[in-house]
């Protein structure tokens, strides 16, 4: 069985021998890009270089690149425990083409690599195509010896790509692998698409445009090559397992997890296990790179993951922290491939320990209030916004755990309660401050609460948490 490290490092091995240079993953924050939250695809490193403003010594690369997709536009926060390929964090595996090679090259490395390489069943292989884009769909005929009904003509954004409202764009072509018809969900592009038997493994993007300005889209000279694809998903399927969950390093920490709160990893608390496993990746990579738990921006995503994590770990019967007691096992499993985790291992468990501590009393009254209020509710009734907000604002509850909570009982929060509540709760903070002739802005009031360390105070932070910062 080739384990999840073995495969980075085969893959990153074909495509350095095929001439593209070996590039260190960049750190999950983006340096000089207020516009993005977190790196959460292989190219945002080189998105200055597909657009021409930045030189590098080589016209084609190849990574292993972390990625976290929670709190930005891309947020599979909500996805994590309950379907068998979404992470938090994850690691993308990608080649990179910068006005080199095209289309005809992209899809024959990666079909040889899938299929010579990692020796996959050709027949368990189809892939989409933008609906435009014949090139494509002849390639895949002509290299891969693809029969038409294995290539799927999608006329959405799905598959077309873009950077942004204007810049490099092209359409792309997903290779997805079946996993069997004992698994609900259809093909892609079908109604049931979002089951779990067709899984999404690797996305080429061509390319192939110039949008500039909006509206205008011009053919690039020296067209490019920009290609993702999930190292867990791609695991699951050469560890002969269907779910990410059951591939060598989730599992392991699934592991940890079931023998550090004595809960069976497969028994009525495996989305927990599952839960904490994702969080506790995404929490350590996070802090190695520099973010800290805050109620602001990118330290209360981080913020939201913990404590997700936390009101899991509580459910299992964990009364004492327990995150952090979990670190050492995710650096045995990654700290070789990313020896940040390793040199950052004591500033991680001490600070997952000090959050948790710190949200413990919170956590536990504020689930009882939950529990009460709830119990006042007729069988799936929505939460009032106030209470989610009293939740938030006094309890700490990020309002994405409240939804997970409620999930359970197949509740939803009334968002627009809660959103007047917090408008509301502003406008009176605000009122406050110009009463004391001192400059009303609300920044100087949240970097003085943060200053005081108030450790009830945790709001304030949900919108710029939910846009792009
Ligand atoms: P999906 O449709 O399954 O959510 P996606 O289309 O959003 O995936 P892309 O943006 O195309 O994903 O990213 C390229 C690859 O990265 C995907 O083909 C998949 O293998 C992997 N990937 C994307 N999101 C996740 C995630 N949340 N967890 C694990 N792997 C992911
Ligand atoms: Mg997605
Ligand atoms: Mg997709
Ligand atoms: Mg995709």
């Amino acid at each position: 069985m080739s384990s999840s490290n073995d495969i980075r490092a085969t893959f990153l091995e074909y495509f350095a021998r095929n001439g593209h240079q070996v590039v260190a993953s960049s750190p999950l924050v983006p340096r000089n890009d207020p516009t993005l939250m977190f790196a959460n695809s292989g190219m945002v490193q080189f998105k200055n270089v597909f657009t021409g403003q930045e030189k590098r010594a080589y016209s084609t690369a190849t990574t292993a690149q972390k990625c976290v997709r929670a709190g930005g536009k891309h947020n599979d926060l909500d996805n994590v425990g309950y379907t068998a390929r979404h992470h938090t964090f994850f690691e993308m595996l990608g080649n990179f083409s910068f006005g080199d090679y095209f289309k005809p090259q992209a899809i024959e490395h990666a079909w040889t690599l899938l299929t010579r390489d990692f020796g996959l069943p050709r027949e368990k292989l189809l892939v989409t195509v933008y609906s435009e884009d014949e090139d494509a769909a002849k390639l895949w005929r002509d290299i891969a010896g693809m029969p038409d009904s294995r290539i799927i003509r999608i006329p959405t954004s799905d598959n077309f790509w873009r950077m942004g409202d204007t810049g490099p764009c092209g359409p792309c072509s997903e290779i997805f692998y079946d996993h069997g018809d004992s698994i609900p969900g259809g093909p892609p592009g079908s109604p049931d698409e979002d089951g779990d038997r067709f899984i999404e493994i690797w996305n080429l993007v061509f390319m192939q445009f110039l949008e500039e300005p909006a509206g205008t889209r011009n053919p690039l000279p020296r067209p490019s090559i920009d290609t993702g694809m999930g190292l867990e998903r791609f695991a699951a399927i050469l560890q002969g397992k269907h779910d990410n969950y059951d591939t060598d390093t989730l599992r392991a920490l699934i592991l940890a997890s079931a023998e550090a709160t004595g809960q069976d990893p497969d028994g009525p608390f495996r989305s927990s296990h599952r839960v904490v496993a994702d969080h506790l990746r995404a929490g350590t990579f996070l802090i190695a790179d520099g973010v800290l738990p805050s109620n602001e921006g990118r330290g209360y995503v981080l913020r939201r993951i913990l404590r997700r994590a936390m009101r899991h770990a509580h459910m299992m019967g964990a009364r004492d922290p327990l995150l952090h007691r979990l670190v050492p096992a995710l650096v045995r499993q990654m700290g070789a491939a990313y020896p940040e985790i390793v040199r950052a291992e004591a500033l991680v468990i001490e600070t997952l320990r000090l959050e948790e501590t710190r949200f413990r009393s919170l956590l536990d009254r504020g689930l009882h209030l939950l529990a009460d209020e709830t119990a006042r509710l007729g069988q799936g009734a929505t939460l009032p916004g106030d209470i989610a907000f009293r939740l938030y604002d006094t309890y700490g509850f990020p309002l994405d755990l409240t939804q997970d909570a409620l999930r359970e009982q197949g509740r939803a929060v009334d968002l627009d309660g809660f959103n007047a509540a917090m408008a509301e709760q502003k406008k009176r903070a605000r009122a406050a401050w110009a009463g004391t002739g001192e400059a009303a802005t609300e920044t100087v009031w949240f970097d003085l609460k943060e200053t005081l360390g108030a450790t009830d105070f945790l709001g304030y932070a949900t919108e710029t948490a939910e846009a792009e910062i």
